[in-house]
């Protein structure tokens, strides 16, 4: 990942910075390793909020938007959804994926993952702040 356009703030460079880390890590029980599990709900709830956290820094350039996390294991319909029935929040399921290509250091299941949850942060930076949608 390149250090982004001159326009980048520090926030959303320190959130780089962190991402960077994160694919770096190499361990067996890294964040983006469990990610890529075929039981995705070893990556925490915490831990997906982090991850949230930092794509909607690096993409959206917002390090407020508040939103819950629930991983979702009964339901093959979908690979994640946003939802504001009560709080904002986006679910995932804890099995299904979509086909991805790997890339670097991630397989097609952590890549697929990672793209479902920027996928629901696009419905939710819409939901939140332009208008609803689902
Ligand atoms: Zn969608």
């Amino acid at each position: 990942m390149s250090e982004g356009p001159e326009f980048a703030n520090d926030e959303q460079l320190d959130a780089i910075a962190s991402f960077k880390e994160l694919l770096e890590d190499k361990a067996t029980g890294s964040l983006l390793r469990r990610l890529g599990w075929y039981d995705a709900s070893s990556v925490s709830k915490d831990q997906m909020k982090y991850l949230m956290k930092l794509l909607s820094a690096i993409f959206f350039r917002d390090y407020q938007m508040e939103l819950e996390f629930e991983w979702k294991s009964c339901n093959d319909d979908y690979f994640g959804r946003y939802t504001c029935d009560v709080h904002p929040k986006i679910e995932m399921s804890t099995f299904n994926y979509m086909d991805a290509s790997p890339h670097g250091n991630l397989s097609a299941r952590p890549m697929s993952r990672l793209s479902t949850l920027l996928h629901e942060l696009v419905h939710a930076y819409l939901g939140i702040y332009a208008w609803d949608t689902d």
